[in-house]
């Protein structure tokens, strides 16, 4: 058995060269003659294996993982059960292409989503390889469902790198810059931010609506288009009410309502899905990250009145829902199931957020702490101000790096740093990583 091979991970951070150490400095100097410099690299440390929630590099360095690969690896690094899955499929057979000869895991992962996302209606489902392809054909079926041209998304969204979801993502710089033009018919609107704009739920619904029916005319709208608590954009989590005010204008106006659960989805929020907590039902739900711990696989799922309104052949691709892909979500949805990791990252969200408001109370920089279940994140600002402090974020997540933490950044100014932990991190562990960050923040105080 695969999962027999034991390895020494431990569960300790343990930091023995300088980081980067000197292997990892080889291969980055290694890397600069064939990949290119179009990608960069959060910590330029060279993973060798990992377990749990510690990554060891090729220096023999011990990495705390508050960021989950970007919330991908929630049920953690090197879990048995999604080992031995992968392995025997595998063996099995590792591509038949679904659109040729199909296989059964398809239709289970199908089934669990059928299940597992909310409302009760039926559902169908389709399979893709990463978040943007998700995203792209969610777009594609509210289009020719409703027979409507535009897509209404928010500021600060992040849906993806591909031309499409480029148009649908707020930020240029990194993700747009000179690469247009852009697809038409994609329509932004405020995202309502608590810390920033101050407005209530309903008001700041208010405000979205009357510019789309203002500026686009709500029967021109084909979809909607809204991470329930936004990714890349900040770890914005809008005030109560936005959401379902904003899905009851899309159902009085024919309008799809589609939820972008790709970073919030599968357990990470404390809930299945982040619009559970306010008992939002989208129409359709995209999904990737979290799916599949680590594997390549995404999802729509949503009323199968709109998914099946597409004719014979109007979806697909050679890999979307691989096999391989296929058996790592469904031995993921189990290990988030059998454990209850949905209750545990209510948990986890506790004690980040109870540790990360002490230390707001005590430093200068921290303007916001936000977030639901291990979905949490720091703003930084100047002392006294909301002025973006990218500098100060950079600083913090660099003296993390040192000290062997993994915590990302993220927002539209650079400012905020996100946790993102494995759902099976321990107490301990989490608390170590938080007194690393606490530290930090002092330090750049
Ligand atoms: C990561 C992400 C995407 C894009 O997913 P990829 O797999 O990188 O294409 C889309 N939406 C959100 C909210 C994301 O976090």
């Amino acid at each position: 058995m695969v999962s027999s091979i034991k390895s020494s991970v431990g569960t300790q951070r343990k930091v023995v060269t300088a980081i980067p150490g000197p292997n990892s400095q080889a291969l980055h100097e290694r890397r600069k003659a064939t990949v290119s410099a179009g990608l960069t690299v959060g910590f330029p440390v060279y993973i060798a294996r990992a377990e749990g929630a510690i990554l060891v590099d090729v220096d023999d360095n011990h990495l705390l993982d508050l960021g989950s690969g970007i919330a991908v690896t929630g049920i953690g690094h090197a879990v048995p059960a999604l080992v031995d899955a992968v392995s025997q499929q595998v063996a099995n057979f590792t591509h038949t292409c679904f659109m040729v000869t199909p296989y059964e895991s398809y239709v289970e992962v199908c089934e669990e989503l059928a299940a597992l996302t909310p409302g009760t209606f039926a559902k169908t489902s389709a399979l893709f390889n990463s978040g943007a392809e998700a995203i792209e054909n969610a777009v594609k079926i509210a289009r020719l469902a409703t027979g409507r041209p535009a897509i209404v998304v928010f500021e600060h969204a992040y849906h993806g790198r591909t031309n499409l979801t480029m148009a649908l993502t707020a930020k240029n710089m990194p993700y747009k810059d000179r690469f247009g033009p852009f697809a038409p018919e994609i329509y932004r609107v405020p995202m309502s931010y608590p810390y920033r704009d101050g407005l209530s739920g309903a008001d700041a619904a208010t405000l979205a609506i009357n510019i789309i029916e203002s500026d686009v005319g709500a029967k021109n709208v084909a979809a909607l288009l809204i991470e329930p608590i936004q990714g890349e954009g900040g770890f914005v989590v809008p005030a109560e009410g936005f959401l379902p005010a904003l899905s009851k204008w899309t159902t009085e106006h024919g309008v799809v309502f589609i939820a972008d659960e790709i970073q919030s989805g599968f357990c990470r929020t404390g809930d299945w899905f982040a619009v559970n907590h306010e008992g939002v039902v989208p129409d359709l739900v995209a999904t990737a990250k979290g799916l599949a711990g680590g594997m390549p696989l995404a999802a729509v799922t949503g009323r199968a009145e709109l998914m099946n309104a597409v004719h014979e052949g109007g979806l697909g691709g050679t890999y979307g829902g691989n096999p391989v892909a296929a058996v790592a979500a469904l031995a993921t949805i189990n290990t988030l199931r059998d454990n209850n990791l949905v209750a545990r990252a209510r948990v986890l969200g506790d004690i980040m957020l109870a540790s990360l408001r002490s230390l707001q109370r005590d430093v200068a920089i921290i303007g916001d702490v936000r977030g639901r279940g291990a979905m949490v994140a720091i703003e930084l600002v100047e002392p006294g101000t909301k002025t973006p402090n990218a500098a100060a974020t950079k600083a913090i997540v660099g003296y993390c790096q040192q000290h062997g933490v993994i915590a990302l950044t993220c927002g539209t100014y650079g400012n905020v740093i996100r946790l993102l932990p494995p759902l099976i991190i321990s107490d301990e562990q989490l608390n170590d990583g938080l007194s690393v960050l606490g530290a930090a923040v002092r330090s750049v105080q």
